[in-house]
């Protein structure tokens, strides 16, 4: 069976994200969870498993050399 397997990893600065429309930002965090209901982990069950079940996001600080803020699960 072929998967349409996404890999998106995506930095966006603060200041732009924040000036995306709260609706717009609702609209992706509900795609990201209707398809994340969708997804299967590849070879589940099996001990070559690979979980691709994963949609998190998190307020980063790396450029500034600051502990990142957690982990939330879209
Ligand atoms: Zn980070």
């Amino acid at each position: 069976m072929a998967l349409e397997r996404f890999n998106i990893h995506l930095a966006i600065p603060q200041k732009v994200f924040d000036k995306i429309p709260v609706n717009r930002k609702l609209a992706f965090r509900d795609e990201v969870r209707a398809l994340k209901a969708l997804a299967v982990k590849i070879n589940a069950g099996r001990p070559n498993e690979e979980m691709t079940v994963i949609a998190k996001r998190h307020t980063c600080h790396h450029d500034t050399n600051e502990p990142c803020e957690s982990e939330v699960e879209i």
